[in-house]
């Protein structure tokens, strides 16, 4: 008779198949691990290893981490910055301080922490092991190397264009739909300190933004938007880096899609469950992933020891489509904000009312930082919306500047 682990699965198995090992993945197997599960980590690299990304950890990230690790991040990991600056079309919007820090970090460092982290929580390493091919009905994966893992439970945590969401919707998602963003690493600006300040540029992008992010190392510099919206990143980013300043650095650019506000209502099927970017987990204003991805993770690994601990595996996805709905209330609600942002009809009156108001400055960081939920925000948004419309109508009536 075959011998059996804890929750029923034979034990050559394991309970829970963590694909991908960012931010979504490395918090589902430590979490999962943390709580008594075992749990195999995949990822196609060995870590550490680099993630194209701005690396802007907003406080609401930062708090999901060190709940996940039982303590902030390490200060090698996390230069806080309090500094912002805005732009619209290469004019000032305004500057603020005073306001909840965005920390920088690299991706190499900080994703490497987080897989660390959960190894020595327990979970199996299969890091620097590609996946070949999904199974989502058992559910299994087949890695390239022809090892077969099997588990009741699966999370998919492998990125905006990951082979497990395909395996369950049998495509590949829609470039239409996704976003798109090149960046580069300037050299670190010679007053990179804790005061230099984060750069953020409405404009720079259609239907997104342009970032100059300081850190002590470089600066991470780039621009991202809705992909149908920017026929030409190159150009737009090429714009963007002769504003700043930065000489043409075209052979270094590096490009990658992500979800930007088509997120999976159903996030899995059967025994698999989608975190992070796979499941479409991106902030549509922001382009912020880092924080969903974490709090998705945690949260698949949690609903998958609660099914499993009630002996009703196929319950997981139940419950952890429950557990994610604030975030869907949330990224819907970021939806409807977006067009008043980014819209061309009511944008030119968020720009002036974004230049004037110190208050929507401040709402905007502190929505960042994790102190106002994007309701509140649409709530406030709703209630100005008829002087947006104002605003932007007398914004295109006025004469252009010579
Ligand atoms: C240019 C750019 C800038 C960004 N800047 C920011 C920012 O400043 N702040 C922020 O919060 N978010 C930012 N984001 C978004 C953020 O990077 C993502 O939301 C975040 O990385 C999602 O984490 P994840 O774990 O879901 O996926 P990922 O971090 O993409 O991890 C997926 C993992 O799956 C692995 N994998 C993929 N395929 C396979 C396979 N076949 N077999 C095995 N493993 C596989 C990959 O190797 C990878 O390690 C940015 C995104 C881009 C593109």
């Amino acid at each position: 008779m075959a011998r059996v682990g804890p929750w029923g699965a034979a034990l050559n198995e394991y309970d829970l198949l963590v694909i991908g090992a960012g931010p979504a993945g490395a918090a589902a197997a430590l979490r999962g691990a943390a709580q008594g599960l075992r749990v195999a980590l995949v990822d196609r690299h060995a870590f550490p290893r680099n993630k194209l990304c701005g690396g802007g950890v907003t406080g609401r990230a930062r708090r999901e981490a060190a709940a996940l690790l039982g303590g902030t991040p390490p200060d090698a990991l996390m230069e806080p910055r309090g500094h912002f600056e805005f732009y619209a079309d290469g004019a000032p919007l305004g500057r603020i301080e005073g306001v909840p820090p965005v920390w920088m970090t690299t991706r190499v460092a900080f994703d490497a922490h987080l897989v660390e982290a959960a190894l020595d929580a327990g979970a199996a390493d299969f890091t620097g092991r590609p996946v070949a091919e999904i199974d989502p009905d058992v559910p299994a994966a087949t890695l390239r190397d022809g090892t077969r893992l099997t588990a009741p439970l699966m999370v998919g945590a492998d990125g905006a264009t990951g082979v497990v969401a395909r395996a369950l919707h049998g495509a590949p998602p829609d470039p239409e739909r996704l976003g798109f963003a090149l960046e580069i690493e300037a050299p670190p600006a010679p007053d990179a300190g804790a005061d230099a300040p984060v750069r953020i540029d409405f404009g720079a992008a259609a239907w997104g933004y342009g970032w100059s992010f300081p850190k002590s190392g470089s600066t991470t510099v780039g621009v991202g938007g809705v992909h149908a919206r920017n026929p030409s990143m190159k150009a737009a980013m090429r714009d963007y880096l002769a504003l700043l300043d930065i000489a043409d650095e075209e052979a270094r650019l590096q490009g990658a899609f992500l979800p930007f506000g088509h997120f999976h209502r159903r996030p899995g099927r059967g025994g698999v469950m989608l975190a992070g970017d796979a499941a479409g987990l991106v902030d549509p204003m922001t382009g912020e992933g880092i924080g969903h991805a974490l709090a998705s993770g945690r949260m698949a690994a949690e609903a998958a020891a609660q099914a499993l601990c009630g002996g009703h595996p196929h319950r997981a996805l139940r419950h952890y489509g429950k557990a994610l709905r604030p975030m869907h209330r949330s990224l819907r609600y970021a939806i409807f904000l977006r067009h008043l942002v980014y819209g061309t009809r009511l944008r030119d009156g968020f720009i002036s009312a974004f230049r004037r108001s110190g208050r929507l400055r401040y709402d905007y960081m502190r929505m960042l930082g994790g102190e106002l939920e994007y309701d509140d925000i649409a709530r406030r948004a709703l209630a100005r919306l008829p002087g947006l419309a104002a605003r932007a109508t007398a914004a295109r009536l006025r004469p252009a500047r010579s």
